[in-house]
């Protein structure tokens, strides 16, 4: 593939957060050869947090969504197009057109999907949120009448969507498996305040719930949900957030490592292979600071492992990243910061500020030797700097 006169070219596949950036980033750091971003939905690259909030609620407009990255030539960028198979060997991609492209450098950004439920089957009433596409389909619905939605999975895409539908004035029930709203990354006590907002702001939040049985009707009207508390209910619109899967079942009879997505080092290379790369949602990344491998799925990880990648293909910083998990969430008009790796083990502590804002509350995590190792800001990001320093000491003092 190389020799004299050959010009380097990079093939990304997934045309969203992490695909955009990486390319942008790679002419940042002074590649000069081809790049193409390949990308199977139709939109130009967007990026998803608006999405569930103020493109959702109508306070932005959809364009909000959209990322406007440059990326000088040669740049191609193919819409609407996906990557079925990779032979690694050939360097060769076959996409769904049945054409192929070769690659020097291939980057996956390839991100992932939302988990289905199989209690419900397709139908116009069942929404898995992810794409600006849902966010359209949801927004329309919920702009153009009141009605009555039910969430299921309170994580950070249920809980916005119902703060969202609130804002709205529809009536919103929110489900979950676990007794506490969030808590794989919140303690009890933020956990607590968390809840304690979606019911003041009218969410019929229902806890250690499930849904029993659901006659769902195809065309969208007279749905109809029993809980396993033993209640029924009514509803216009289903929203399901319950976590997402890395897509990489195209790469399956790849020589790539996938587990719990593309296996990939400090700076975003696969095992194994030199010239392929993962970044975003469908990497799983080795993280040094806590000796293994971890699949982020938040908009600040996508974009440094993005950035990572195309230094690490320009050879301009070949350092392992070392970033602090970092993710934020609005819900009911507060702003939520979760910083570092939270556990169950760890012990949960308010923290205490000297110009303590009188809404806001923070919390931090800490192991048993008494180190701070993660921390959640609820209403207090004037305080992000400071506790994010505390938890980068104690993670190098690991
Ligand atoms: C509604 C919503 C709200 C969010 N809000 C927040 C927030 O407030 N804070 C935060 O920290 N994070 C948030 N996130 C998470 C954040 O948006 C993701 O971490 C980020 O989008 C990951 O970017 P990515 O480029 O890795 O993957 P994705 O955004 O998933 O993009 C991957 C792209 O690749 C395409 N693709 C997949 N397979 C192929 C293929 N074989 N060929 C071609 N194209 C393919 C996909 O269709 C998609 O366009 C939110 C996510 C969602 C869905």
């Amino acid at each position: 593939m190389t020799g004299p006169g050959h010009q380097s070219k990079t093939v990304i596949v997934g045309a969203s957060l992490a695909g955009l950036r990486c390319a942008a980033s790679l002419r940042r750091e002074g590649y000069e050869g081809e790049i193409v971003l390949l990308g199977n939905e139709r939109h130009s690259p967007y990026q998803r947090p608006p999405l569930s909030k103020a493109v959702l609620t109508g306070r932005a407009p959809i364009e909000r969504a959209t990322l406007r990255s440059q990326v000088a030539p040669p740049f191609e960028l193919r819409l609407g197009v996906e990557a079925t198979a990779l032979a690694a060997e050939d360097q060769v991609l076959t996409l769904d057109d049945r054409s192929s492209i070769s690659y020097d450098h291939l980057v996956l950004t390839c991100g992932a999907r939302p988990r289905h439920l199989a209690a419900l089957p397709p139908s116009e009433t069942v929404l898995y949120f992810r794409t600006l596409d849902d966010a359209v389909r949801l927004r329309t619905r919920v702009q153009e009448s009141i009605g009555r939605l039910l969430v299921v999975g309170a994580g950070f895409i249920g809980s916005e969507v119902a703060s969202s539908a609130r804002e709205q004035n529809w009536q919103v029930t929110l489900v979950d498996l676990d007794a506490r709203i969030m808590s794989r990354v919140l303690g009890e006590g933020a956990s607590s305040i968390v809840e304690q907002r979606h019911r003041e702001n009218g969410v019929d939040l229902r806890l250690s719930c499930s849904i029993s049985e659901a006659e769902i009707d195809r065309d969208g009207e007279n749905s109809r949900v029993s809980l396993s508390d033993g209640s029924t209910l009514d509803v216009d619109m289903i929203v399901v957030g319950i976590g997402v899967e890395a897509n990489t079942e195209w790469l399956a009879n790849s020589s790539l490592t996938l587990d719990n997505g593309v296996i990939v080092d400090a700076n975003g290379r696969a095992e194994g292979v030199n010239n392929i790369y993962a970044a975003g949602d469908v990497a799983s990344w080795f993280h040094p600071a806590y000796g293994r491998h971890l699949r982020f799925e938040h908009f600040e990880s996508a974009t440094n492992q993005a950035q990572k990648v195309a230094a690490t293909i320009a050879g301009t910083d070949l350092s392992p990243l070392d970033e602090l998990p970092f993710a934020w969430s609005d819900q009911h008009g507060s702003v939520i910061q979760f910083l570092g790796l939270s556990d169950p083990s760890y012990l949960e502590r308010s923290l205490e500020f000297s110009d303590e804002s009188p809404h806001g509350q923070s919390f931090g995590y800490y192991d048993d030797h008494g180190r701070c190792r993660a921390a959640v800001l609820i209403d207090q990001s004037a305080h992000l700097g400071e506790v994010k320093t505390t938890i980068t000491q104690s993670l190098r003092s690991l």
